[in-house]
């Protein structure tokens, strides 16, 4: 469904376990080929498949911004991120290094990387584009063969790119299944030729996925949900941590798993910032992304306005101040689409509901603190560990604070920007995405150990 006019898109085909098997054996049946082939034959693919998705760019942001709500400078800028690492991991896979260590004059061990076998990659619906990337990529260079399981939500630029990548590489190497995640995407994390996971999603599904993993003795990826901690010293640049603090809640209706959603602003600049950052809020244009005015879409789908909307109960109810939005748009074009108003709630206690539990939508939730010590315990109060923000120009403090907040990623007077090693501490999930070092959980190590000496050992 488009989720800005209600309106059915496109039908897909939902797949089942028998389906299931048939992708499982084309998978398995390529890998035979695709792990032999050399690394500069891999890159080589990699790069044709991004250059061809640079060529199709704007037809897949066309699709995007149609099946998710996003806007189209955003879905322009996330297939941008798909593009380049695919260039990346061809790069990194054709400069990788396997290691040699020397045990003494007469032995050493070759320590050399070997692909998995077919790695079963399960989507969320909120970034499927960059998110394909960040997990095929890696898995691809690495010399796995892939299944593509899409979210039901947003299959379709999904199954674009990987109708893409299909006209690239040889049959089998990747596939695409859609279908819901109960049945297929259950039926395939229990497989027995799987031989790999790696899910994006929600904490509550990743731990049913973690669980299916280890029962089926397979590495498995999590990224999971997040609240992001985003901390303003006063100190900071003003306005540019405005614009960020609005930029990381609003993005894609704040449906990011990095999303900031915990603003904690320092007393001295409490007033003056909100005051700031409500005017920007109630200034955004909400609408159809088809529209280049519009700078802040719907959200994905009805069942996901619903329980944004309940969160904003769950706030006033609390006793959090309602500051400006608080409720669904209507009138007009407004009433086919599941168009929420930006949303702040100040006066927050980091122990709300509000400030503890993902709402993946376009609600900021404020806190307000005092001194670093204050501001660390709360913001490490959290069962989440995705993504956190620093905004002060005292390069000691910022350091301090960096060490010190329980996150996988912190930004320091910056936000959003998607570069370098990526994933959760805490119940934000399990291994890193979109550096080299998602090469690493996509292989599997063997030690080859030499020896150069026909000594005998004087024993037995
Ligand atoms: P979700 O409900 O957990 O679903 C994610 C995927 O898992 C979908 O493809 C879903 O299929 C499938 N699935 C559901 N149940 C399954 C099962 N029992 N076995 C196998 N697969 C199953 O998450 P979502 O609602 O799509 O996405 C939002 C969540 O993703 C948020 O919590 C967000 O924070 C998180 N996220 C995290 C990151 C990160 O990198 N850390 C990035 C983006 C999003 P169906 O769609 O058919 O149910
Ligand atoms: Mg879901």
């Amino acid at each position: 469904m488009n989720p800005a006019t209600g309106e059915l898109l496109s039908s897909v085909a939902s797949a089942d376990s028998g389906e299931a098997d048939k992708v499982i054996a084309s998978a398995e049946q390529a890998f035979s080929k695709w792990r032999k082939t050399t690394r500069t034959e891999r890159a080589a693919l990699m790069r044709q498949i991004a250059d061809r998705f640079e060529a199709e760019q704007e037809y897949l942001a066309q699709v995007d911004i149609r099946e998710t709500g996003r806007c189209l400078g955003e879905s322009m800028l996330l297939l941008s991120n798909c593009i380049s690492e695919f260039r990346y991991m061809a790069a990194a896979i054709e400069a990788y290094e396997e290691t040699l260590i020397q045990h003494n004059n007469d032995s050493f061990s070759m320590v050399v990387k070997e692909p998995l076998g077919v790695a079963v990659l399960i989507l969320p619906w909120n970034s499927p584009g960059m998110l394909f990337s960040w997990k095929v990529a890696p898995a691809l260079a690495a010399g796995n063969t892939v299944i593509v399981k899409p979210a039901s939500a947003a299959p379709l630029v999904v199954m674009e790119l990987g109708r893409i990548c299909q006209e690239v590489l040889p049959p089998g190497v990747l596939n695409v299944i859609a279908g819901s995640g109960r049945e297929v995407g259950n039926y395939l994390v229990g497989h027995p030729k799987t031989a790999k996971i790696s899910f994006t999603g929600s904490t509550e599904v990743g731990r049913f996925i973690g669980k299916a993993a280890a029962e089926n003795i397979v590495p498995c990826s999590l990224e999971l949900g997040g609240k992001s901690a985003n901390i303003v010293f006063p100190d900071a640049h003003m306005d540019k941590a405005i614009q960020f603090a609005a930029m990381a809640i609003l993005s894609s209706s704040g449906q990011i798993c990095v999303s900031g959603s915990r603003l904690f602003l320092h007393e001295q600049i409490y007033d003056e910032f909100l005051e700031k950052l409500k005017v920007k809020f109630e200034n955004v244009t909400v609408g159809n992304p088809v529209n280049p005015e519009t700078q802040m879409g719907p959200v994905v789908d009805k069942s996901q306005m619903n329980s944004i909307l309940d969160y904003i109960d769950i706030g006033k109810n609390e006793g959090a101040t309602l500051l400006c939005g608080g409720e669904r748009l209507t009138g007009g074009e407004y009433d086919k689409g599941c168009f929420i108003a930006p949303t702040i709630f100040s006066n927050v206690e980091n122990s709300m509901r509000i400030a503890q539990e993902e709402i993946f939508g376009p609600v900021l939730v404020v806190i307000r603190f005092s001194d670093e010590t204050e501001v660390i315990k709360m913001a490490n109060d959290s069962p989440y560990g995705l993504a956190a923000g620093v905004w002060t120009k005292d390069l000691q403090r910022a350091l301090r604070v960096s060490r010190s907040l329980e996150a996988g990623l912190v930004w320091v007077n910056d936000f959003l920007t998607s570069i370098g090693p990526f994933g959760g501490y805490k119940k934000s999930g399990l291994g890193r995405e979109i550096h080299k070092v998602a090469l690493e959980y996509y292989s599997n190590t063997k030690n080859i150990l030499v020896s150069t000496s026909d000594d005998i050992p004087p024993i037995f």
